[in-house]
């Protein structure tokens, strides 16, 4: 009998978590690194979310919450949802969750089992075949065509499609890619899904940081298109307010698949933080103004990020609609060497961007996408020229 049960040899570790590790440990040596890794926003928490915080405990909300989440936080999502995404949802379909992370492991857990499989596009997200994994079903995945902003072909998803194929997950905006899929490969995806009975999991992480477009929630358009596709729509406090370390998320759909994952939280993790939620009620009804300034912040960065990119003689960067990644390619330069070195694929051209030019990135390959390397952006102007300025030194030395 072995110590550990099988699911652990299943699933991989978090790469991205990984990254972030090592950029910490060089920092701590006193090495000058540039890290562009990082999935998170380099703002602070607004003061008025603290604020709240802080009266939360002082006036007691340190104890367990209903399992689904405090009545105030998830009426707060429900006005949330109803000014920035146009959708009426009734607070019983509303779960809240320690981080979206654990939505979207839970939806996992109340939907799928074993011979089930479901559709992963990729690039995906590193999580996405790991919940999916641990739920003892199987990921399909389906690529995208980069060139087409990553969105997948409508045939090509119908190839996958089997009698056991029981839901679909998608992410737009991505991550990795910052890709905003269009309205049209999105209605075609709730045909297909309505059509097969399938569920469509849709991380909307990034909803909130879109630059070029108002961003419109696929549940909207199953709404607008009468499609009547089962959809689970999952979303975040922590990319919208720089939330990431209170760790609050929150789903909603099919009151069904709600409290079946209520069920599970409820045995999991009771319930999430009682202070992140009271400053969760701030966050989505108090003032929006630092999300302005944010974007803002961001759309200069993404630009920046992605003309410098561009620059390099062989590198080709699409500009990302959402999030705050740039997903570059760096297929010129795969096969080239470094002082005799060969430069095989994306995991050893970040770590040569780490080991020589102090540069930490995130390996396409760890996504699903040889031949990318992911850049996270949440970093001032001059550490983006510093940073891009030193990968196009080293990538002038491969030959
Ligand atoms: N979905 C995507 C695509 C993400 O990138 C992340 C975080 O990096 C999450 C979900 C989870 O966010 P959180 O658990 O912090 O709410």
């Amino acid at each position: 009998m072995t110590l550990l049960a099988n699911r652990v040899e299943q699933i991989k570790p978090s790469f991205t978590l990984d990254m972030v590790t090592r950029a910490a440990e060089l920092k701590a040596q006193g090495i000058d690194v540039i890290n562009f890794s990082a999935g998170q926003p380099d703002f602070n928490t607004p003061d008025n979310i603290i604020k709240v915080a802080k009266q939360a405990m002082d006036r007691g909300d340190t104890k367990y919450t209903a399992g689904a989440g405090t009545l105030e936080l998830r009426e707060a999502v429900c006005t949330k949802v109803k000014r920035e995404n146009n959708l009426i949802i009734p607070y019983d379909r509303v779960l809240i969750s320690n981080g979206e992370k654990q939505s979207l492991s839970l939806a996992c857990q109340a939907l799928f089992q074993k011979g089930d499989e479901v559709i992963i596009f990729k690039p995906y997200w590193v999580s996405f075949p790991e919940f999916v994994t641990l739920a003892d079903a199987t990921p399909v995945f389906v690529d995208t065509n980069r060139n087409k902003n990553f969105e997948p072909d409508e045939n090509e998803i119908k190839t996958k499609l089997s009698g056991n194929i029981k839901g679909i997950i998608v992410n737009s905006p991505s991550n990795p890619t910052g890709a905003i899929w269009s309205e049209k490969i999105l209605v075609k995806i709730l045909k297909l899904a309505k059509r097969n009975k399938l569920v469509v999991i849709s991380d909307e992480c990034y909803e909130r940081l879109v630059f070029d477009k108002k961003f419109i929630s696929i549940e909207k358009l199953n709404q607008d298109h009468n499609i009547g596709a089962n959809v689970l729509t999952c979303m975040s406090l922590s990319k919208t307010y720089s939330m990431t370390g209170w760790r609050i998320g929150y789903s909603f759909g099919d009151k069904a698949i709600i409290d079946g994952m209520t069920k599970i939280q409820s045995q999991a993790t009771s319930c999430a933080n009682s202070i992140s939620q009271a400053a969760g009620v701030e966050a989505l009804l108090g003032d929006q103004s630092m999300v302005s300034i944010m974007i803002k912040k961001f759309k200069e960065r993404r630009d920046l990020i992605v003309f410098l990119l561009n620059e390099i003689n062989g590198v080709n960067c699409d500009l990302p609609g959402g999030a705050f990644y740039a997903f570059p390619n760096f297929d010129n330069y795969l096969g080239k060497s470094f002082k005799g070195k060969k430069i095989e694929n994306s995991f050893d051209l970040s770590n040569l961007f780490l080991d020589i030019a102090k540069v930490v990135t995130v390996p396409g390959d760890g996504f699903g996408a040889p031949g990318h390397i992911r850049f996270s952006y949440p970093v001032s102007k001059k550490l983006i020229s510093d940073g891009i300025d030193r990968v196009k030194i080293i990538l002038e030395q491969l030959n």
